[in-house]
């Protein structure tokens, strides 16, 4: 490109529109975006207090705004965002400069930053007034110059920032027009660590910095039972960029061999961008069975048994909180107990939210059911559901609602669950047993409770059918308690759903009609709050979707289920539409982002109108995928089991980091877990094998509900995929009897 007039060539190029090499990755380039008084992703830095610095509505090169800096006595600066770098990219920027007369110098540096601390600096030439002029041999802006920088990220840096630089001097300086541009000669692959179902999603995402010209893909390996193989496909090209990053899409999802395989990437870069010639990338290898899901089912739920509280488990830890748990009064009086002991620690500590275990319950349970014909050993799924009944039965009061949660497990970094307290009731020492005080809250719970009760009461091949009689009269006491009038205003979705929820589930074990009745009572309540876009209302008069980060959608999951149990049902056929307007705009979603994950760009430097998910994401993208796949059930609609697929892949390694996010699987896993595990020989590193780890970044940690919903993923996409399999079954035979019929 030439040597100074790049920084003009690249602000004429993106003036007309033409596609650059490199892409701008700053938001808020001219600096026209921000509110009260402060430019939106710029910050003031350096001896920013003894100087000007202003969001300048007076001067400006394009726009009506440019930001100052007048009469610094020591160096000061704006500072941007901080942008994504990998090991060895170079990254380019320039900013258009303006001087006072007795100005100091300008420059911008780059500032490289690992794990939030910086590690480097990379200073820019000052900029000097004349040399654009003296170089294109034309006229051009004089007043405006331009202030360049460009260097490679230092061994162990993840990140940078630019920054706009004014030495100390009596008159002003203005930054306007900024680019940063992140040149790496790489091609990137990704796809599921773990490999793909025979008939199931096959995708790869390709990025790179510079658009590809001409790329192609090629599988090669080795089919199960073959002769190795190599075989051509498409590489296309797809508008969503990211970070800066071009993106492109490889679908292999027609290719139905079982076998190992690795996909290779060929494509040209633009002539004069690095190293002449073709390029190659070759991604991981991964296999094509049907057994994929199977195993990745028993894996996760097998994640369960370490977590369990109030009991020994060999390998791991100590008898637990036998003495959960105290009520304690304001003033921390201990004014009774409850026998508490029991359930499933939170993942990330030792506290046990009754919210968080019923999920479980529900994902456990559903397993057993639908891996009536394949998971093996039989009966494990809900014996493990069943250790969660048992804790749920004990949290109900006698009026049919729950406390809410064993409290306050201490520093899982210090100590063992078994050294927390005396283990010995009524000493003084026990956890604090808490309830919530709003009615809403409370009727919620019962609700959902109610729920995950009778799935377990529903589920095949109970070995205890006292506690199956328990769970079924105690979901049946909290149901009654949900709905007992006045009815609390406020959380209509999340108490109609789980009452609809709870309902048909009952009705599975009773196919009573009282149920059924029920059940076409709540599911009206909720159809009435969708939104004619299809996403639903969480109240009456509400204009924003309901969204809960943990819990996920589980009133579309409450449709899917109305859907399946009555197909007959007065509200069976408006039950599929509303999955369908759902399901249809969330799919919208998947589309506006490479990887397939709409929330991806919640944590990205390019953040789009996505909300920030506290925690762990993973709960809120499983129960995404388990709901997409009950209403693909429901509603016969396979575009939504590609939904899920799509998740469950981002789950397995397909995302932006490249970590696979299901512990133990065989993928490439994330550098640290938040549970170190001191105290237990060989779990110091934290790793729980079959455990879903919360996000791509950061330390790891678990969660018990992120865990119920890719237990219960795991286990509807296996019905799906079979699904699958036989309708194409039935394709082939159809094609094999109008040949034979044809000769
Ligand atoms: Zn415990």
């Amino acid at each position: 490109m030439g040597s100074m007039p790049w920084l003009l060539a690249i602000t004429l190029a993106a003036a007309s529109g033409e596609e650059m090499w490199l892409i701008n990755i700053l938001q808020n380039p001219s600096f026209e975006e921000g509110a009260e008084g402060r430019p939106s992703q710029w910050t003031q830095g350096g001896a920013a207090a003894r100087a000007d610095l202003a969001w300048d509505s007076a001067c400006w090169r394009s726009g009506e705004r440019s930001l100052r800096i007048g009469r610094a006595s020591e160096a000061a600066w704006w500072e941007g965002p901080r942008i994504p770098v990998r090991p060895a990219d170079t990254v380019r920027s320039g900013v258009l400069v303006k001087k006072e007369p007795g100005a100091g110098a300008a420059r911008i540096a780059l500032v490289w930053i690992r794990e939030g601390r910086e590690v480097g600096i990379t200073p820019g030439p000052p900029a000097e007034a004349g040399k654009e002029k003296e170089e294109e041999g034309e006229e051009t802006d004089t007043e405006w110059f331009p202030a360049v920088v460009a260097g490679s990220s230092p061994p162990g840096a993840d990140g940078v920032r630019l920054r706009l630089v004014a030495e100390p001097g009596r008159g002003a300086v203005w930054f306007d027009d900024v680019f940063l541009g992140i040149d790496n000669p790489e091609i990137e692959v990704f796809g599921s660590h773990v490999g793909f179902h025979t008939v199931g999603l096959k995708e790869f995402v390709v990025r790179s910095r510079v658009a590809l010209i001409d790329p192609y893909a090629i599988l090669a390996g080795v089919p199960d039972g073959g002769e190795r193989i190599r075989k051509g496909f498409e590489v296309h090209p797809i508008p969503v960029r990211m970070w800066g990053y071009f993106h492109c899409v490889v679908d292999l999802t027609d290719f139905l061999r079982p076998g190992t395989y690795a996909i290779e990437i060929y494509a040209r870069f633009p002539d004069g961008y690095g190293k002449e010639g073709d390029r190659k990338a070759t991604g991981r290898t991964f296999r094509i069975s049907d057994r994929i899901y199977c195993d990745l089912a028993r894996l996760a739920s097998g994640w369960f048994a370490p977590e369990r509280c109030g009991v020994a488990v060999p390998g791991w830890h100590g008898a637990c909180h036998l003495d959960d748990g105290a009520l304690r009064s304001l003033e921390g009086d201990v004014t009774g107990f409850v026998e508490a002991a029991g359930g499933w620690h939170d993942g990330s500590d030792y506290s046990k939210l009754v919210d968080w275990n019923w999920p479980a319950v529900l994902a456990l349970a559903d397993l057993e059911r639908l891996g009536a014909g394949w998971l093996e050993p039989k009966g494990r799924a809900l014996e493990e559901a069943a250790w969660g009944v048992r804790f749920l039965v004990a949290m109900a009061r006698s009026d049919g609602s729950f406390y809410t949660a064993v409290a306050g497990g201490g520093d899982p970094f210090v100590r063992p669950p078994e050294a927390e307290t005396d283990n010995r009731p009524r000493t003084g020492d026990e956890r604090p047993v808490l309830s919530s005080g709003a009615p809403v809250q409370a009727a919620v719970l019962a609700a959902r409770v109610a729920w995950g009760l009778a799935a377990f009461a529903a589920a095949p091949g109970h070995a205890d059918p006292d506690l199956r009689g328990r769970a079924l009269r105690a979901s049946r006491r909290s149901l009654a308690f949900a709905m007992r009038p006045p009815l609390p205003k406020g959380k209509d979705i999340d108490l109609w759903g789980a009452v609809l929820g709870a309902a048909c589930a009952l009705w599975r074990t009773s196919g009573d009609a009282e149920d059924q009745d029920i059940a076409d009572d709540a599911i009206q309540l909720v159809l009435r709050l969708q939104h004619p876009e299809g996403w639903f209302r969480g109240a009456e008069g509400e204009e924003t979707a309901a969204f809960d980060p943990q819990i996920g959608f589980p009133f579309v999951v409450a449709l899917a289920d109305y859907a399946a149990v009555f197909p007959d049902g007065s509200f069976a056929g408006p039950a599929r539409d509303a999955l369908e307007r759902f399901f249809s705009f969330e799919d919208r979603l998947l589309q506006a982002t490479p990887f397939g994950v709409p929330a991806e760009y919640s944590r990205a430097e390019e953040r789009r109108a996505f909300p920030l998910i506290p925690g762990g994401p993973s709960a809120y993208y499983c129960a995404t995928a388990y709901a997409a796949l009950r209403a693909a059930e429901a509603t016969r609609n396979p575009r939504f089991v590609f939904v899920a697929e799509r998740i469950l892949q981002w789950i397995l390694g397909e995302n932006p980091r490249d970590t696979c996010l299901l512990t133990g699987a065989g993928g490439r896993e994330p550098a640290t877990y938040l549970r170190p595990h001191p105290w237990i020989p060989g779990h110091e590193d934290g790793r729980i094998p079959g455990g879903v780890i919360g996000w791509i970044e950061g330390p790891a940690s678990y969660s018990t509900v992120a865990q119920a919903w890719v237990v219960a993923s795991f286990a509807e996409i296996e019905r799906a995929l079979r699904e699958r399999a036989r309708i194409l079954d039935e394709v082939e035979e159809e094609r094999r009897r109008r040949r034979e019929g044809g000769r």
